[in-house]
């Protein structure tokens, strides 16, 4: 048997699956890392100029107009079949909409800030580092998603008036800890955690995918380069997201 029959197998037979995502899976729809992203007029800056609180301090403008200019790769990209496989995943493993020990549970935890999950139709999904397409107040925290015609000076709190800010994790700022602590309660528990297309090396990914591997889990990996993940995970797949997720699906009964 093949490393992925065997991890279908696996993840087939799971009623608790958690899944991490990374970059590798964005790229695959057309969407630049951060770095790839600084070209042109945005070469000259270092990247916590243009996503750090204390740039936003100094320049709101600068750092809403390199956002804006984010917003609109993310709304020309559409999800690809690795996103849709996801959602079908959910789809699968959750049966009722409470999670519990015999309905068995499904928690997406993503680091990507583009929303590319949500329009695929992933429900159970947390947003380790935010998402660049909605802002938040500074002050009293409401979200609210941007505009397709967002001027992008920065937008005032429709419900305190104070500035906001996009509503993703800076250089120098902390995970939002519900949603860290949501990924933890998911993904030590899992039977069936899946790793793609992140480096391992950027927490939390890795130490989300020992606390599966600690309590007797399966991690599957799914990356098309080497990480310092693959020499611990049980199956690693080198292999696209939108290849090796639509094959983990296959076949299914
Ligand atoms: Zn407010």
């Amino acid at each position: 048997m093949t490393d992925l029959e065997h991890a279908r197998q696996c993840l087939q037979a799971a009623h608790h699956v958690a899944v991490m995502t990374g970059a590798g899976i964005s790229a695959e729809s057309g969407i630049p890392t951060f770095r790839a992203a600084q070209t042109g007029h945005w070469a000259r800056f270092k990247p916590e100029d243009l996503a750090s609180p204390q740039a936003y301090w100094r320049d709101p403008e600068t750092v809403w107009a390199w956002y804006a200019g984010r917003c609109r790769e993310v709304r020309a990209a559409a999800p690809n079949p690795g996103h849709l496989a996801l959602a079908a995943l959910e789809r699968r493993k959750r049966k009722a909409e409470t999670d519990d020990a015999e309905t068995g549970s499904f928690l997406l935890a993503t680091q990507n800030v583009d929303g590319l999950h949500q329009r695929a139709g992933s429900r159970r999904l947390v947003e380790l580092h935010g998402n660049l397409t909605r802002a938040r107040c500074e002050r009293c925290s409401v979200r609210q998603p941007l505009t397709e015609t967002e001027p992008f000076t920065p937008p005032h709190c429709p419900a305190c008036g104070a500035k906001m800010r996009p509503d993703v994790v800076w250089f120098g700022e902390n995970l939002p800890p519900l949603a860290l602590a949501q990924a933890e309660a998911a993904f030590a528990p899992a039977q069936v955690t899946l790793v793609i297309g992140t480096s391992s090396v950027v927490e939390p990914a890795a130490s989300l995918a020992l606390l599966t591997l600690d309590n007797g889990g399966t991690v599957i990996e799914i990356n098309p380069e080497p990480t310092p993940l693959t020499p611990l995970a049980s199956f690693s797949l080198p292999m696209s997201a939108s290849r090796a997720l639509p094959a983990l699906l296959e076949g299914w009964q």
